[in-house]
């Protein structure tokens, strides 16, 4: 099926990697030319010459902090005009709620609420002035069914969720869609590094915890950034222009609910 994105341009937050890399690399394999950022240049430059090399498509790279003004300002002057938006950005560490002080909430929120939010103030006005957009937020499973030791993704993440909710139905009628992709498990750097912390407390191997997880899932297994990144350009596509303000779950199942 053609998405009808060729030859537009998206910006990718911290995409050298994981679930933004899965959304980049279908996003070029549509046709559609990028923006891409994360922290590390190497990885992203990489990632970028991957990407380049495979979908012969443009592929700007602008290593920087997203969640910080200055990394944001940088980002947003290479980006341009963008056609689409995708937010992401590493999610909080994980913990219990007696620990998160106010300062842990503000460096969540900053990230995971704030960054995406400011993203879409930048970006919304051009894609409305030119009657066409779509943004994609990466947000989490916990926006449906919070999970204990991340209570500082479940906080944030309900702010940008309910934000979303709002704005989304008040650009749709100029042709800008946003939604929201709910990732459950998907085996990526992030899904490694809590199974490590997992495994170190609980005493078992890497690949024993692994097991663990993929057990609570009905589908068997983790997720794939492939999986995740075609989900987002359908997202992405001019078939999409009906789905308003919408929280999609990609979770092989595992959050147990009738809707
Ligand atoms: P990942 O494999 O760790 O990849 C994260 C990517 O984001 C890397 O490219 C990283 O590059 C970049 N990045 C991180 N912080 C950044 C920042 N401040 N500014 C710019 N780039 C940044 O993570 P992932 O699994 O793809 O997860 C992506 C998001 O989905 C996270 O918010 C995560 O919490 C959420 N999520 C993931 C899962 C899962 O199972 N994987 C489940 C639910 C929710 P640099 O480090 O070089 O910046």
């Amino acid at each position: 099926m053609d998405l009808g994105i060729s030859g537009k341009r998206a910006l990718v937050c911290a995409s050298s990697k994981g679930l933004g890399r899965g959304c980049a690399t279908m996003l070029a394999a549509n046709g559609v030319n990028l923006v891409m950022n994360a922290r590390g240049a190497e990885a992203l430059n990489q990632t970028a010459a991957e990407i380049r090399e495979a979908y012969g498509v443009e592929v700007v790279t602008v290593p920087a902090d997203i969640t910080t003004d200055a990394g944001r300002a940088e980002v947003l002057k290479a980006a341009g005009e963008v056609d689409i938006l995708v937010t992401n950005a590493g999610g909080p560490p994980p913990g219990s709620w007696q620990d998160w002080e106010r300062e842990d909430f503000i460096k969540a929120l900053d990230a995971n609420m704030l960054t995406p939010i400011a993203l879409m103030k930048a970006l919304l006005p051009g894609m409305m002035d030119r009657g066409w957009g779509r943004v994609v937020n990466i947000t989490s499973q916990s926006v449906k069914a919070p999970i204990a030791v991340l209570g500082l993704s479940n906080s944030a993440r309900a702010g940008l969720t309910g934000y979303v909710a709002g704005t989304s139905r008040q650009v749709a009628g100029k042709g800008v869609i946003i939604n929201n992709l709910l990732p459950g498990i998907h085996a990526t750097d992030r899904a490694v590094s809590l199974d490590t912390t997992v495994a170190a407390q609980t005493g078992v191997t890497l690949e024993e915890a692994m097991d663990r997880r993929a057990a609570t899932i009905p589908a068997g297994r983790y997720g794939t950034a492939e999986e995740f990144g075609a989900t987002c350009a359908f997202l992405c596509s001019q078939y999409a222009g009906f789905i308003v303000g919408q929280n999609i779950l990609l979770d092989g199942g595992a959050t147990n609910a009738t809707l």
